[in-house]
């Protein structure tokens, strides 16, 4: 059977990738993340190929043209992609797919896959996202903005997702979406 293609989607700050690092952690999942690539530069600490595939504007526009992503978008100012090497050979292998990806790149890929299983991160308040994106020190002021701004427009679209998960608690939250993961990956 084909595995299951879930996207994890949420405000900058929510802290996507810091659940997803722990449910991968569980290396007995038959789950997978896909590598994005992205335009923007490598933060301190991030590798090629592991955290995205770091490509230039060119290289970039070139995958779009030859159709490789499945999704792409313009995200605070860059452009980020899911190549569809990525996802396919994998979900054809029984292999579940995770998406970290915006909100308007879930528009594009349900789209294509009506039984896709969209879960929406998010804090119960708005200040949070500006003092963990504070902490995380990896952003200038001026992109700390960006992404709050961004913050308002994806939370008005949370309500179209399957499903809404709070990460006030961080275990409780990975607890929750290890449970939505676990139902798809094994039902
Ligand atoms: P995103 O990938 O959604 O932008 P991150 O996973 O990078 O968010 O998390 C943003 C910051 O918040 C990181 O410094 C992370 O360690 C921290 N963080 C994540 N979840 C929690 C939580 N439940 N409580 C407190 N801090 C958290
Ligand atoms: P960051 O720069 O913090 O890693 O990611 C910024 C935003 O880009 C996040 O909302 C993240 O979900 C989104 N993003 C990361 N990869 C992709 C992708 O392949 N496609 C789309 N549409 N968005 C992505």
């Amino acid at each position: 059977m084909k595995g299951p293609l879930i996207v994890l989607s949420g405000p900058s700050g929510s802290g996507k990738s810091t659940v997803i690092d722990q449910l991968l952690a569980d290396r007995s999942l038959p789950l997978r993340l896909s590598v994005s690539a992205t335009t923007r530069s490598p933060r301190p600490g991030e590798k090629e190929g592991v955290q995205y595939h770091f490509w230039s504007r060119e290289r970039f526009q070139d995958a779009v043209e030859r159709g490789e992503f499945l999704e792409w978008a313009e995200v605070f100012g860059n452009r980020y992609g899911t190549p569809r090497a990525e996802v396919e050979p994998y979900r054809d292998q029984g292999t579940g797919v995770l998406l970290e990806i915006d909100v308007k790149g879930w528009e594009q890929v349900r789209r294509h896959c009506p039984d896709l299983v969209s879960i929406f991160l998010r804090t119960s308040s708005l200040e949070t996202y500006e003092q963990r994106l504070r902490a995380r020190r990896t952003e200038s002021d001026e992109a700390i903005q960006r992404r709050l701004q961004g913050a308002r427009d994806e939370l008005a679209r949370a309500g179209e997702y399957s499903y809404q998960v709070i990460n006030d608690n961080l275990d409780r939250a990975v607890a929750e979406v290890r449970s939505i993961v676990q139902k798809q990956l094994f039902n």
